[in-house]
Order: structure tokens, then C-alpha cells, then sequence
């Protein structure tokens, strides 16, 4: 566990961002290697495959990503990122450490299992598709199909804690880059000019109407602008901004809907601030909604509490954030299990609960603050996956 831990603090001061994960790969395929697994690297850019053939039984996927995200690090910590606006806000270091514990434990426990474990180290989950990079890589076709793919999420719950849920558990996104076309001029001289700030200003307000005002109230859906960006200096008007936009979902029907409205309500307030181009709108991408197959999970986690036991075993609401790992089950056609488990120090989480100050005072991931307590952070993830994969593995 020490040596394990040495290799989470590792990657977290050297965090890397999609597709840049050479390193993490490196480290992720050397260790695999030593604990006796057949490793490929490259497959989908930098994405690692570890496989241990045990015998006769099914194919167990396993998986961990690996990419970190453009944020500057602000916990202080004394591992914290050695690397300017790069930080590991998501925990997928934590994953990568989970995985190669966990193929550890069931590299040692060979002789009580038959099958084959296909451990996956994907890289670019934040948004650039790096599961599907890797299934267009011929990850089944060079592998195996696998019977069940299992992976799993650190998030703000108490370190020691997984929480489930069967069916629909994390939210379809898109993600749209949009151009809006003003006419540039005079600060002075707002007549002569189409002001793509004020443009944008109405733009994002009128966007949460869409939420508020077209979604049935007992669905959910949520539309961020999380980059704005139009002008230089205060006495010029710009000619255009620019926006980034991410959607999220469970529904189809309310995806398509939501989305529908949101090129409408961009184009129009365009045409109401008489805009002479029609404004710019490219559907940049997108994960469909993660579901958990109900019977597998039911046995998934049948196993994880058995491990773990039923305290520290909880169900979970469905979580808006978007996640690219139901791609493995849905390209192989099996299911898809994916389970969370809890990274915050569980006297600060008990702390901020009864003061009803959860949101307040736990980081959530992609905050600057994000920092899981290493243990039992990493023991429970690792026993987690052990327990999940051993479930699907043949008992010998
Ligand atoms: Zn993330
Ligand atoms: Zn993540």
C-alpha cells in the first residue's frame, strides 16, 4: 500500500492532460508488466491494455482513465501539481492507482479464479472521446470481447464509501462551440454597431429559460456557458463573442428538445439584436448517458458489500456529470457497471453534513481544491474493483 501510494502522490504532482499521457501510460504499463501481465501501449494514442490469461471463464474488463484537466492547482498540497494550470481535478490518478492495486490482488489471488482480466487505462475521458478512440483502435478485435465491463468514479463522499445505482446513473453531454456576428466599432457609437456583447449577455440569460421554462419539471437538465469571450479594451465594440457550452441530460426525448431549443434561442436573439450573419453553432461533442445494467449491477454489488460491508455500501442518486465508459459495454454489447466511491475525509464530511454545508465546504471534482484523503481512499477502490472483477471471474 505504501509502494501504491508512493505511485498516486507521483501522479499527482504529474498530471497530464488528453492524448499527453505518456508518462501516466509509461508508469501504468511498467508495473502491469511486473506483476506478470501482457501489456500493449498505444492503443487509441495513449491508451494501455494489461491482460491476464488465467484460464478457461470470462473476460473481465477493468477500467481506469488517465487524463487530467486545465486547472490551476490550489490545494497546497505537498504532491500538488509540479505543473502550471494542469492538475488532476477529476482523481483519475486515484483510478489508475485503484486499477494497479487491484490487478495486484488478483494477479495474487490466481489460483482461486479462472478467466481473464483486460485491464483498460484509457486516456481523454474529459470530453475528447478517448474510450471510443480506443474501440476504433480494435481494442475487441486485438483483445477479446469482454462479458462485462466494470469501472468506477472517486467523488465527494465519505473516503470509505461506495454508492450504486442501477439504470440510468450518469448524464448524456454536448458540447457546443458558438460563434455570435456583431458589427465592430466606436465605444461611443453603439448606433453604428451590432454589439456582440450585449448579443451574448441576452444570449446566456434567455438560454436558462430553456431549463426552466421547456423542461417538464420532474426531468432534469442543465445548460452551462462555461467561456465567454468577446473584446479587447472598453471603447471598442467587438464584432463577435464566442461561447462554450456544455448540455446535460438523462432522457433522450429531453436531450433532443433541449438541444433543439438551444440553437433556436441562439438564432434568435441573434435576429432580435439585428445581427446581419446568422450566428455560428457547432455540435463539438458529446457522451451519450451512462446505464447501468440492473441484473449485472445487482450482482456487482453483491460482491462489492460482501468486501466492504453493508455500511459502508449506499445508494446513489444519478449525478448530472457525464462519463465516456458506458462506450466499452455498449460497442461490446454487455453491460456496464460503473460505481462510485467516496475521496473526502469522512470527520470533514460528517463536519460539513450536520452543518448543512455540504456543497459549501467539500470540493467537488474539477475544483482547484479537489483533494481525496489517499486513504481509505485507495484500499477502497482497490477493493472494490477486486471484489467486482472476482464476481465476474470464474471461482476456483
Ligand atoms: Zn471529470
Ligand atoms: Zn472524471
Amino acid at each position: 500500500m505504501t509502494e501504491l501510494a508512493d505511485i498516486y502522490r507521483h501522479l499527482h504532482a504529474h498530471p497530464e492532460i488528453a492524448y499527453e499521457e505518456h508518462e501516466t501510460a509509461a508508469i501504468a504499463a511498467k508495473r502491469a508488466r511486473e506483476l506478470g501481465y501482457e501489456v500493449t501501449e498505444g492503443v487509441g494514442v495513449t491508451g494501455v491494455v494489461a491482460m491476464l490469461r488465467n484460464g478457461p471463464g470470462p473476460i473481465v474488463l477493468l477500467r481506469a482513465d488517465m487524463d487530467a484537466l486545465p486547472v490551476q492547482e490550489e490545494t497546497g498540497l505537498d504532491y500538488a501539481s509540479t505543473r502550471p494550470g494542469m492538475m488532476h481535478a477529476c482523481g483519475h490518478d486515484m483510478h489508475v492507482t485503484c486499477l494497479l492495486g487491484a490487478l495486484q490482488r488478483l494477479r495474487d489471488e490466481h489460483d482461486r479464479w479462472s478467466g481473464t482480466i483486460m485491464a483498460v487505462f484509457q486516456p481523454a475521458e474529459e470530453s475528447r472521446g478517448g474510450a471510443q478512440r480506443m474501440i476504433d483502435d480494435g481494442l475487441f478485435e486485438r483483445f477479446g470481447t469482454p462479458d462485462v465491463a466494470l469501472g468506477q468514479h472517486v467523488v465527494p463522499l465519505p473516503a470509505g464509501v461506495v454508492g450504486h445505482r442501477a439504470g440510468p446513473f450518469m448524464a448524456a453531454s454536448d458540447a457546443f462551440e458558438v460563434r455570435l456576428f456583431g458589427r465592430g466599432g466606436h465605444g461611443s457609437r453603439p448606433q453604428s454597431t451590432i454589439d456582440p456583447v450585449v448579443l451574448a449577455s441576452s444570449t446566456v440569460m434567455r438560454l436558462q429559460t430553456i431549463v426552466a421554462r421547456e423542461v417538464d419539471p420532474r426531468e432534469s437538465a442543465v445548460i452551462t456557458v462555461g467561456s465567454l469571450h468577446a473584446g479587447t479594451t472598453a471603447n471598442i465594440i467587438a464584432a463577435e463573442a464566442r461561447m462554450l457550452i456544455t448540455v446535460r441530460t438523462f432522457v433522450p426525448e429531453v436531450r433532443e428538445r433541449v438541444l433543439e431549443s438551444l440553437r433556436r434561442v441562439i438564432r434568435a436573439e441573434a435576429m432580435a439584436s439585428g445581427a446581419d450573419r446568422e450566428p455560428e453553432i457547432v455540435h463539438s461533442g458529446g457522451y451519450p448517458a451512462l446505464v447501468n445494467d440492473a441484473d449485472a449491477m445487482s450482482r456487482t454489488v453483491a460482491a462489492i458489500t460482501a468486501e466492504l460491508g453493508q455500511d459502508r455500501v449506499r445508494d446513489q442518486e444519478p449525478a448530472m456529470g457525464s462519463e465516456d465508459f458506458g462506450n466499452f459495454g455498449t460497442a461490446a454489447r454487455v453491460p456496464s457497471c460503473f460505481w462510485f466511491f467516496g475521496g473526502v475525509d469522512a470527520q470533514a464530511y460528517a463536519t460539513a453534513e450536520a452543518a448543512g454545508r455540504l456543497d459549501q465546504d467539500i470540493p467537488t471534482n474539477h475544483s482547484p481544491y479537489f483533494a481525496p484523503a489517499i486513504e481509505p481512499t485507495l484500499s477502497t477502490g482497490i477493493e472494490a474493483m477486486t471484489a467486482a472483477a472476482r464476481a465476474w471471474l470464474t471461482p476456483r
